[in-house]
């Protein structure tokens, strides 16, 4: 009987999950009934937009065309307007659609989509049949639909159309006061889908203790990629050299002497920090030009590893791929890292060395992580020990 009693809610308990639940449902019809609002003010709007596009008011105000002065003084961004007066201006084209959406039956973007297909495929457009598929899908799918429905009714306009998307295929790189590198692009579909295809498998987290978000793995895996690249010699050259990285630094720094000067690296606005140039030296697949205090070039740009190419033959075949722990980065795509670095005496012996992924690479020398080798020959990777200074950041 107590056990009865305690499963079953009160009567108080009940009342309020009826209430609520009744308060819910309230909600999502009042959400539905303000967004088909929406919907019909947009296709009021748009209607607007296309009869104040015919006239020369934007010019009045000194504005460069009517999407510009609707961006400005409506608050919308530039396709928005542009999409507002294409609606607007190929209505008719579309009875069927528009009322669809007067009746709830499919929303605004169904109807962006439906003109722009009207107006790529011209006289066999046929609304009936797409209209189906617009009340069937949602916005996104019904894009898709069309896309194809384009491609299949007329493959020169598509075709058409996704050469020019390959001509405006673009990306800038633009270096702040800071040192840091922004870079923006945008890509047509195949273009795109390479870029993703290369990147995905390399930023998927990888190996013990990876916390980064995928933004950092994408950021990180674009970075992996263009040093695998350089690495490899994939990057076309005038002459048989392979393109380095160019690192220019002064003995103290290497050694991480206090007081040292910071590094120069090629293409970098602001120097780099010795742990930095003690990464890139490891496995020395980069042009070093050594300067001694005065300056003085000492060793100008051997561009060749310091592990010669049996020993790094032998010892990929031991690791296989990066050692650390969960990490199955290839061979192909790691560093052989020196246990003890060689500017501090360290040994080009198999004992001194670990593949390690330039990810891994990079958390060892500027992360503070330690990676050592157990007397069972096991390798055994160690967190940065607490400090007090500013948190670990990783590569900018
Ligand atoms: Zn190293
Ligand atoms: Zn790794």
């Amino acid at each position: 009987m107590l056990a009865t009693q305690d499963v079953q809610p009160s009567a108080g308990t009940q009342l309020a999950f009826e209430e609520r639940s009744e308060g819910n449902s309230e909600l999502a019809e009042e959400l539905r009934q303000v967004l088909h609002e929406r919907h019909l003010l947009d296709l009021r709007a748009s209607r607007l937009a296309a009869r104040f596009a015919a006239t020369n008011e934007y010019d009045d105000h000194g504005f460069a065309s009517p999407i510009d002065w609707i961006r400005f003084n409506c608050h919308l961004t530039s396709t928005a307007a542009a999409d507002l007066i294409a609606v607007g201006e190929n209505i008719e084209r579309v009875p069927e659609s528009v009322q669809a959406v007067s009746n709830g039956e499919i929303g605004f973007p169904h109807l962006k989509t439906m003109v722009r297909t009207a107006n790529a495929v011209g006289a066999r457009f046929d609304e009936a049949s797409l209209l189906e598929k617009a009340r069937e899908n949602s916005a996104g799918k019904f894009y898709y639909i069309c896309d194809h429905y384009r491609h299949a009714a007329d493959p020169k306009g598509y075709e058409a159309e996704q050469t020019e998307r390959v001509e405006n295929r673009k990306l800038t790189i633009t270096t702040c006061d800071d040192g840091a590198v922004l870079i923006k692009g945008v890509f047509d579909p195949e273009g795109g889908a390479a870029l993703r295809t290369a990147f995905e498998p390399l930023a998927r987290k990888s190996g013990a203790y990876d916390d980064r978000s995928r933004e950092k793995r994408l950021g990180d895996a674009a970075v992996e990629l263009a040093l695998h690249a350089l690495d490899s010699g994939l990057i076309p050259q005038q002459g048989s050299q392979r393109t380095h990285l160019q690192v220019t630094t002064s003995l103290e720094t290497l050694l991480g002497l206090p007081g040292a000067p910071a590094a120069d690296l090629e293409f970098s606005s602001v120097p780099v920090s010795s742990k930095t140039v003690e990464r890139l030296a490891c496995d020395a697949s980069v042009t070093r030009i050594l300067l001694d205090s005065e300056s003085t070039v000492i060793d100008v740009g051997r561009a060749k590893r310091t592990i010669s190419g049996p020993a790094r033959k032998a010892l990929n075949v031991r690791d296989k791929h990066c050692v650390w722990t969960g990490c199955e980065r290839p061979a192909s795509w790691t560093e052989g890292h020196h246990l003890v670095h060689w500017i501090h005496g360290g040994t080009n012996r198999p004992s001194n060395l670990a593949l390690l992924c330039y990810r891994h690479h990079w958390m060892v020398h500027e992360g503070n992580w330690q990676i050592i080798r157990d007397s069972d020959g096991r390798i055994v990777t160690i967190p940065p020990t607490v400090t007090f200074g500013p948190p670990l950041r990783g590569p900018d």
